[in-house]
This record gives C-alpha cells, sequence and structure tokens, in this order.
C-alpha cells in the first residue's frame, strides 16, 4: 500500500483521503489490538515526567495517549461512547473498525467503488443485527457471574476475577445500577481485600469531632444538606470591638444551636451527616447528647446514603419527622492506610452500595476500580436485558459463517462488501488466539468447522487453550455490549469511506510540520508506530502530510 500523497498542502481528495484516513484508523487499531483478550498485553503509558499509567484497558489507553489525526479522534470517540453505554467491548470497536477498513483498503485497491463497499457493509449490519438476536442465550442463574468473570478475566487472576465478579453481581443486585453504586479505591492490602458494603462509606479526612462516638449501633441517621451553623448577620468587625455585644451573639448563638440539637436528639436520630459545615460548637453539642456528626460529605454520597438506608435530606431542622431518618444497624469509623472512613452498613433493603478497591499500587486499584465500574453498568443492563452470546470468539465465527452463507444471495459487487464484512469478524477469535500465543492458522478453520456441524457456540477457552463450548464453560458475553460494538465500528468504517475529500478549513492553522522520519514500507507501518511512544504520543502528522 502506498502512503497517499496530498493534492496541495490543505486538500486531499478522492481515493488518497479515503486511505489516508484509513491509515490513521489503522495504526490505532494496531496499537490496541495486542491488549485483546484475556492473554492481551498491557500498555505502559507515561503521563508525566514521574508519573506512568499501566493497564490494558481499551478506554484508559486511548485516554492517555495524545492522538491528533481527526479521524483517528472520532474513532477514540466511538470507543469511550462505547465504554459509557455499554461498560464493555472498547477494544473490540477499535479492533473491528481497524480490520473492516483494512479489507475496505483491499477491495478499494482492486477498484471498487467506496459507495458500493458501503452498500455491502450496510447489507451485512443488518443481517448481523438480526443474527445477533437469534444466537442471544437467555440470563439464566450463575450466568451472571459467569459473564462478569469473563469480562474481568485477565486483567487479573482468575482466583481475584471471580472474586470481584461476586461482589460487582451482588451490587448491581442490591442497586440495580452503576449511578447507585460508590466504588472508591484505596492502595495498600491485596484485590482480595476489595469488599462491598451493603450500605455506604464516606471519606472522612478531619471531619469527626474528637469527642464524638467512633461507632454507633443501631443507627438512625439524619441527612442534612445545609449549613449546621449560626452567623452573626451585622459587620464582624463591630462585633469584634465590642466585647459585651460579642458575648450576647456567643450566648445566643449557643442557644440557638442547643435548641437544634435538642430537636435532633428528640426526633431519635443519633447520627448526623451533613453536606455542609457542622460548626465546633454544634459538634460538642451533638457530642454531649452522644450523637456521632460528619460534616462536608459529599452531595452524591449525601443522595446514595438517602437511598441505602432509606432517609430523606431534610434542608431544615423544623422539617425532621421519624419517617425522614435512614435506618443503619451499624455506623463505625475505620481506618484504611492512613486515612479515615465511615462505614454505614447493616442497612434494610438497600437501595445504593459501595465498593472498597483494594490493590497492591495505586495504579492497581484505579484500574480495577474503574473495571468494576464498567462492570457494573454492563451487568445492569444485562439484567434488564436478560440475554447474553457466547464469548471466546464463538459469536463471531457464527456471525460470519452466516454472512458467507447469506452473502450469495446478495446480487453484484455489494456482494463482495458482504464476504469482506464476514471476514473482518472473525479478526476477534484471530487476535485472541494471537494474543494467547496460539496459533489462529490452525484454530480458526476448527472453529469453522465446528460451526459449519452446528455447533454455534464453540469458541476460543483461554483458561485451558482449548476450543470448548464456550457456554458450557461459561465464557459468556454482553449482548447489548457486543451490538454496539459492532455497529458502531461498522458505521465509523461507513462514514470513513464516504469521506472523498478532506479540506482544511480557511483560517485553520497549520501546526508546522516537526522534522519527520520518512514514513517507512507500509508493510512496517505498525512497527513504525509501537509503543511506547515518546511522551505517550503517536504521532499522526505524518499521515495528515
Ligand atoms: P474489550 O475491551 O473489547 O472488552 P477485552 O480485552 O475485554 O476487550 O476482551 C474481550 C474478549 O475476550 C471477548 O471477545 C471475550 O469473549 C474474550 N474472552 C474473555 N475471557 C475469555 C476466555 N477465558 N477465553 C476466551 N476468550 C475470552
Ligand atoms: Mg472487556
Amino acid at each position: 500500500m502506498k502512503i497517499p500523497q496530498p493534492l496541495s498542502e490543505d486538500r486531499i481528495k478522492g481515493k488518497s483521503a479515503i486511505l489516508g484516513n484509513i491509515m490513521a484508523v489503522r495504526v490505532v487499531a494496531e496499537t490496541l489490538k495486542t491488549t485483546l483478550g484475556p492473554k492481551g498485553m498491557d500498555k505502559m503509558i507515561l503521563t508525566g515526567s514521574k508519573e506512568v499509567a499501566i493497564t490494558d484497558r481499551g478506554a484508559s489507553i486511548l485516554s492517555l495517549i495524545d492522538i491528533r489525526h481527526p479521524v483517528a479522534r472520532m474513532l477514540v470517540e466511538a470507543a469511550k461512547a462505547q465504554d459509557t453505554e455499554t461498560g464493555d467491548g472498547t477494544t473490540s470497536v477499535v479492533v473491528l473498525a481497524g480490520e473492516l477498513l483494512k479489507k475496505a483498503e483491499e477491495l478499494l485497491v482492486q477498484g471498487l467503488h467506496p459507495a458500493t463497499i458501503v452498500e455491502g457493509y450496510r447489507i451485512a449490519l443488518d443481517e448481523v443485527k438480526r443474527y445477533l438476536e437469534e444466537a442471544s442465550l437467555p440470563v439464566e442463574d450463575g450466568m451472571l457471574l459467569d459473564l462478569a468473570t469473563t469480562m474481568l478475566m485477565g486483567k487479573v487472576g482468575e482466583d481475584e476475577a471471580r472474586y470481584l465478579a461476586k461482589i460487582a453481581v451482588d451490587a448491581v443486585k442490591i442497586a440495580g445500577d452503576k449511578d447507585n453504586v460508590k466504588v472508591l479505591h484505596r492502595p495498600g492490602g491485596s484485590l482480595k481485600d476489595t469488599h462491598l458494603v451493603r450500605g455506604m462509606i464516606i471519606d472522612l479526612g478531619k471531619r469527626v469531632h474528637p469527642s464524638m462516638p467512633k461507632r454507633v449501633k443501631g443507627a438512625r441517621i439524619l441527612l442534612v444538606d445545609t449549613e449546621f451553623a449560626v452567623h452573626d448577620v451585622n459587620n464582624a468587625k463591630v462585633e469584634l470591638m465590642d466585647p459585651a455585644r460579642m458575648r450576647a451573639f456567643k450566648e445566643y448563638k449557643s442557644k440557638v444551636l442547643r435548641v437544634a440539637v435538642n430537636m435532633i436528639k428528640a426526633s431519635g436520630a443519633n447520627v448526623v451527616l451533613c453536606q455542609k459545615n457542622i460548626e465546633d460548637l454544634a459538634m460538642f453539642f451533638l457530642a454531649q447528647e452522644g450523637i456521632l456528626g460528619v460534616r462536608d460529605v459529599e452531595r452524591d454520597v449525601l443522595e446514595l446514603l438517602a437511598k441505602a438506608t432509606g432517609g430523606r435530606i431534610v434542608s431544615n431542622v423544623r422539617d425532621i419527622d421519624h419517617g425522614s431518618l435512614g435506618y443503619a444497624s451499624l455506623v463505625e469509623e475505620g481506618k484504611i492506610g492512613l486515612e479515615e472512613i465511615m462505614y454505614v452498613t447493616g442497612c434494610r433493603n438497600p437501595k445504593a452500595a459501595a465498593i472498597l478497591v483494594r490493590g497492591g499500587s495505586e495504579n492497581t486499584a484505579l484500574e480495577v476500580s474503574k473495571r468494576l465500574e464498567s462492570l457494573i453498568s454492563t451487568l445492569a443492563r444485562v439484567l434488564r436485558d436478560k440475554r447474553c452470546l457466547p464469548g471466546g470468539g464463538a459469536c463471531e465465527i457464527e456471525l460470519a459463517r452466516r454472512l458467507r452463507t447469506f452473502a450469495p444471495s446478495v446480487n453484484g459487487k455489494p456482494q463482495l462488501g458482504v464476504f469482506a464484512f464476514a471476514d473482518a469478524l472473525e479478526v476477534i477469535p484471530r487476535y485472541l488466539a494471537d494474543n494467547a500465543g496460539m496459533d489462529p492458522l490452525t484454530l480458526l478453520p476448527m472453529l469453522r468447522a465446528k460451526h459449519e456441524a452446528g455447533r454455534v457456540s464453540y469458541g476460543l477457552d483461554l483458561r485451558d487453550r482449548e476450543i470448548k463450548d464456550v457456554r458450557k464453560t461459561g465464557i459468556l458475553e454482553s449482548l447489548p455490549a457486543k451490538k454496539h460494538a459492532i455497529v458502531s465500528a461498522s458505521e465509523l468504517a461507513e462514514m470513513i469511506l464516504k469521506i472523498d475529500e478532506v479540506i482544511l478549513a480557511r483560517g485553520l492553522e497549520k501546526e508546522s510540520p516537526a522534522p519527520q522520519p520518512p514514513v517507512q514500507a507500509p508493510s512496517a507501518f505498525p512497527e513504525a508506530m509501537d509503543f511506547p511512544a515518546k511522551g505517550g504520543k503517536i504521532d499522526f502528522k505524518q499521515l495528515m502530510m
């Protein structure tokens, strides 16, 4: 393949434009392909002079590296949307889009018009959507745990994957959705010290008064979102200069706060969690009454606390009644490393939960917490949708087989596009095998033969490095995530194939081209662009010339 040359400095036309754009996507896909699947490798990204991130999570890699090519950026956007929408399949989107465009490029070089390829891809995508619905499996008991484990497999050890998967499944069953699960991470301990709280965790910092109780059993919790303080409405300076006025104000303040604390006590509350400040004197009065007070609780945590404890957030002590109090069987201070946290546990029928992720290093704990957040959003969708798919490439092999059977019914040249789509789908099992050090050239024909014989859930089980009925061995994937991944990869490929001219808008500053090494022979471009690119950057400028 020849690197396309621009017609002039600010216009790239026709095939050159398409081929240039295709190459930009393929470079990103080449970068991510080695991370696909449980045996995928990690990328080490230098994010600052001393900071390093190590991850194989597609969304994390793409958000950290500096990608400038406009079309490659669109791919990044598509991958991010995949992550926020479905929580899984970011690497698959990128790899699949790259492969769809690689196949399109081969057809372009053979002389097929881009519009014909687009037509073929569209026909194929419609079929794929239909097949996916047909091939989906109903989610039965235990399958949710298998699906969660598959998503974590390879990212952490197998034992840990199952342990964390169970936590995520329990959390989603309690909370229903990602928004109702607070995931915190703290370095230290091991991944197996990660735990689920059927209630909430509050980050404490400096917020507890020394004389407060540290532990309250049978907590009746008041949730407040206004400041618990009394201010002098007059000029503070005058107040300071006039000792009599100052004394009077202090007495007044003390009286008001005392009344407020008495009202809280009368309501039966023994824990007060406040979004704003609780002034020291109020803290003191609360402590005197044996009431635990926490100030500066974040708004989102306060809302989750309301869901977890069944309480209602109030803005004025006058609004407190028995029904506004939340309940937790235990509120207790704890320590993680040097930081204080507060556990609110044993809630009755909680609608929110918290997960505290521990890990050997900040990097591990952070990555796992992001993975758990994605996992929870995927699980929430699967719980609603109740369908999943066989993983390990089984579904892609089956889709490809069905497309190849269907293709001859398509008249004319778009048929070639349908065949190309089928070939592109097989990139997933191919890289899964490749990344595990297995030979795709042997395995893919074996898999195709199994599927031809009607064994539709045969795929790669990379735990045992064998071809197996992955439905039985529990390698499962989410239907919404898979569908979204294939649809957005294909839409992106279509969009790129339809751009026949790249024009720099007038007034757009052209970046002065840094001295570049000559572009390598095309077959070597993945190596030329390989990680670690300096400063975490992939330079697409040479593709943009
Ligand atoms: P993505 O970002 O696209 O989710 P992953 O790195 O999470 O990429 O890899 C997902 C792929 O790995 C899926 O195709 C899934 O079926 C496959 N996979 C996960 N666990 C296994 C396993 N134990 N054996 C075979 N394939 C697996
Ligand atoms: Mg995944």
